[in-house]
C-alpha cells in the first residue's frame, strides 16, 4: 500500500490518519511484525495482526565475492519461490540490482534467468524488500538501484510503477527517480506507456545486436518486433521524455562482435542521443556461447563514428552475480546445476 491508500485503510478502522504515516515509517524500517510498533496501542496492533500481514524475505544464502565485496542474496519469498539481489559499492555510492520476477519469459540465449521460464511475478512490496532488507542486512546505505535483475520489468508494468512510486516516497526510502535504472528487452507497448509517465528514470533498452537475423537468434522478443521499430520507439521515448537511453550490448564471441555490426550499429543510432554499454559477455552454464576476444576493437569502431561508448565493469565474478548469472532457484536448489562454494 502507498500512504494514501493506507490513510483510507486506517480511517475506514475508525482511526486517525496519522496512524497510516506511523506504520509507513514502521514498515521502511524493516520491522517484521506489529508487535514492534510500540507507538500504536496494544489493542490496535492486535487488531493489525489480525487483519494484516508484513512480508518479509528470509536470507537462504548470502554470498561476498573477494575480489571486489559485490554481495549477492538469494532471498526465500513468503510462497517458497526465490530470487536473487546483488549490492555492488562503487566510490559514488552503493547500488542494488534487484529482480521483478521469479523466472523470466523472454528466453533469450545468453542468459540464465531465462531457464526454466516465468514462474510468477514480484508483487510492489516484494520488489521494495529487496532494497530494504539488503540495506539492512548489509549496513550500507543504498543510493541507486537497477531493475536489472531477474525478470523483465516491463512484463510486470504496474507492480514495477508501484514499486518506483513507493521507493520514491518521500516517507519511505526516498530514492530519487534518477538514482534508479530500469532495462528492457525492448517491449515497444510498454515503453510508449512507460514515455508517457515522464519519469527522470534512466531507461536501457538490451540491444546485443542492431540487424535482425542476429538479434532474433539470440533475442525472441526480436521476432515481433524487430530492430527498427525497436529504435522507432526509442527515438520517441527520448523525444517524450528528454532522458537519453542507455544501450546494453554483450558481447558474444563470432555472434555480435563484427566490425560490419558496430558500423550498422553506429548508423542506427546516428542522430539519436544514446549511450552504448558494452558488456563482455558473462559465462553461463550450458550455454555454447562464449565472450568476445573483439571488445576493444568494437568499442573503437563506434567511438571513431562518434558513439558514446562505455564497457561495463565486471562485478561479482567469483559469486555469479555478473549479468546474466542471477538465476531462479527453489529452495532445494533444483532449478541451478551450477553451485557456488
Ligand atoms: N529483462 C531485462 C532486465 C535484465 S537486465 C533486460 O533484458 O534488459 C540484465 C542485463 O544483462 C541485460 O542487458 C541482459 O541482456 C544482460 N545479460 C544477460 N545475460 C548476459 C550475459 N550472459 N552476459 C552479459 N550480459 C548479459
Amino acid at each position: 500500500m502507498n500512504l494514501s491508500e493506507m490513510e483510507t485503510f486506517f480511517s475506514e478502522l475508525g482511526q486517525p490518519k496519522f496512524r497510516a504515516k506511523q506504520v509507513f515509517v514502521w514498515l521502511h524500517r524493516g520491522v517484521t511484525s506489529f508487535e514492534e510498533m510500540t507507538n500504536l496501542s496494544k489493542p490496535l496492533r492486535r487488531e493489525l495482526e489480525e487483519r494484516c500481514y508484513i512480508t518479509a524475505p528470509e536470507v537462504m544464502r548470502k554470498q561476498v565475492s573477494r575480489l571486489d565485496g559485490t554481495i549477492k542474496y538469494l532471498w526465500k519469498l513468503r510462497d517458497g519461490n526465490c530470487i536473487e539481489t546483488v549490492l555492488m559499492s562503487y566510490q559514488h555510492g552503493n547500488t542494488v540490482c534487484i529482480s521483478c520476477e521469479v523466472g523470466c519469459a523472454m528466453g533469450c540465449a545468453f542468459c540464465a534467468s531465462t531457464v526454466g521460464g516465468l514462474v510468477r511475478r514480484l508483487t510492489p512490496s516484494e520488489m521494495l524488500d529487496q532494497v530494504l532488507f539488503t540495506q539492512m542486512d548489509s549496513g550500507r546505505p543504498i543510493s541507486n538501484i537497477v531493475l536489472m535483475g531477474i525478470g523483465e520489468p516491463l512484463d510486470n508494468y504496474d507492480t514495477v510503477l508501484r514499486f518506483l512510486e513507493l521507493v520514491n516516497a518521500p516517507e519511505g526510502l526516498n530514492i530519487g527517480m534518477r538514482h534508479i535504472s530500469l532495462s528492457t528487452c525492448g517491449l515497444t507497448k510498454r515503453m510508449e506507456q512507460l514515455a508517457e509517465e515522464n519519469l527522470q528514470l534512466t531507461l536501457s533498452v538490451s540491444l546485443h545486436a542492431p540487424d535482425d537475423e542476429t538479434r532474433s537468434k539470440i533475442m525472441p522478443v526480436n521476432r515481433s518486433v524487430g530492430v527498427e521499430n525497436l529504435l522507432a520507439a526509442c527515438r520517441r521515448y527520448f523525444e517524450k521524455t528528454g532522458r537519453r537511453i542507455s544501450y546494453e550490448y554483450a558481447m558474444i564471441d563470432g555472434v555480435n562482435d563484427a566490425d560490419w555490426q558496430a558500423e550498422l550499429l553506429a548508423n542506427r543510432l546516428k542522430g539519436m542521443p544514446s549511450h552504448v554499454n558494452l558488456i563482455p559477455l558473462n559465462e553461463v552454464s550450458d550455454s555454447p556461447l562464449r565472450p568476445s576476444k573483439r571488445v576493444r576493437q568494437f568499442q573503437r569502431k563506434l567511438e571513431e563514428r562518434g558513439v558514446n561508448v562505455t564497457v561495463r565493469r565486471r562485478l561479482g565474478g567469483d559469486i555469479d552475480a555478473s549479468c546474466g548469472q542471477l538465476r531462479r532457484k527453489t529452495v532445494e536448489g533444483s532449478a541451478s546445476k551450477k553451485t557456488n562454494g
